[in-house]
């Protein structure tokens, strides 16, 4: 029997690993749309083509817009955040999970959204100090109106750069995904932690960043609230991890005072990819405890991950990914690159 067509996209869940997967058949692909060898390789779309230079042809209302104040190069919005309109999980009522013979599974409830700077060819790091702000409190008041919302369990901020990395469009552009599970990448790292603060009475990530402040080897970056540096055991070349120096376990608890220093800290890094490695496609996206009373335990951070290879058979069979740079050379270069 065929499956039928949804309008909601729908969780299952292995039956071995516990792992969630998300079966988008919303967006509605025959099993043909999948030959993709036989394709030309897609251009890149001009700007009048772009769907995000006609937003104020869109009904909704943003869910926020920032506006310049200091009317330094412009005027009006500069970042806003609407509905996306090939949402991964959509609004449906609250529903509990159901079973298939063995085979746990879930309708996809939740929201997807995008968050849209306003020019078309003006990436990160291009922006100005009040427009990294402004796109820096806008994950934060997202994540804050989501996160306590009926349903959800785990909101993710993530931001696609380039093709390579998953950038549909070439518009900057971050996103926003608030589901009903934890996924298991975040599962795990809560687990991990929490283990750690068993064993140990203290914050694994407090633990490594204090580790890192003291060796200095893998540092790239810090200011008063918080610091760049390459994981000890990073999963692909170049990666950059970015914490609060203090203990903070949920992203929604960034202070309004310490918005301007996060935000300069992740331009600066991503400035440092685009200076020191021409560009690279990547993807960020921040982990944040899902509850900071539950798990008090965890440290949110923000993860750049640069698309320098691809995962092949080794890294699908085992995944163990393999980086051809040691996070202590990664540092060296990327502490050396100029940001401004
Ligand atoms: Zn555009
Ligand atoms: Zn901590």
């Amino acid at each position: 029997m065929a499956t039928k067509k949804k309008n909601i996209s729908e969780l299952r869940q292995d039956l071995v690993s516990g792992d969630w997967v998300v079966i988008a058949l919303a967006r509605g692909k025959r099993p043909h749309a999948f030959a993709v060898g036989a394709k030309p390789k897609k251009q890149e779309a001009p700007i009048s083509q772009c769907p995000f230079e006609v937003l104020s042809e869109r009904k909704e209302k943003p869910f926020v817009r920032y506006d310049y104040r200091q009317g330094g190069h412009s005027t009006g919005w500069s970042v806003v955040a609407v509905p996306n309109k090939f949402p991964a999980f959509s609004k449906a009522p609250c529903n509990s999970f159901s079973k298939e013979g063995p085979y746990t599974l879930a309708d996809g409830v939740g929201s997807h959204e995008v968050f849209i700077l306003r020019d078309h060819k003006r990436y990160i790091p291009d922006l100005d100090a009040e427009e990294m702000i402004n796109l820096v409190r806008a994950y934060r008041e997202r994540y804050r109106s989501l996160e306590h919302e009926k349903c959800v369990a785990y909101v993710l901020v993530f931001h696609n750069h380039g093709r390579e990395a998953g950038a549909s469009l070439p518009h900057p552009h971050s996103q926003l995904i608030a589901m009903p599970v934890i996924p298991p990448d975040v599962s795990r790292s809560l687990r991990g932690s929490e283990r750690f603060f068993h064993e140990h009475g203290t914050c694994v990530h407090c633990e490594m960043i204090q580790y890192e402040l003291r060796v200095k080897k893998r540092i790239i970056d810090e200011n008063e609230r918080f610091v760049a540096f390459t994981p000890f055991a990073s999963k692909v070349a170049f990666e950059v991890r970015i914490s609060p120096k203090i203990h903070q376990p949920n992203f929604g608890m960034l202070e309004d005072g310490d918005l301007a220093l996060a935000a300069k800290m992740l331009q600066k890094q991503l400035t440092r990819l685009r200076n020191g490695l021409n560009d690279p496609a990547y993807n960020f996206f921040i982990h944040t405890a899902p509850d900071s009373e539950k798990h008090g335990h965890y440290h949110w951070h923000i993860e750049i991950l640069p698309k320098t290879s691809i995962w092949a058979g080794f890294e699908m069979g085992t995944g163990i990914e393999i980086s051809a740079i040691a996070p202590e050379d990664a540092a060296a270069f990327l502490r050396k690159v100029k940001t401004i």
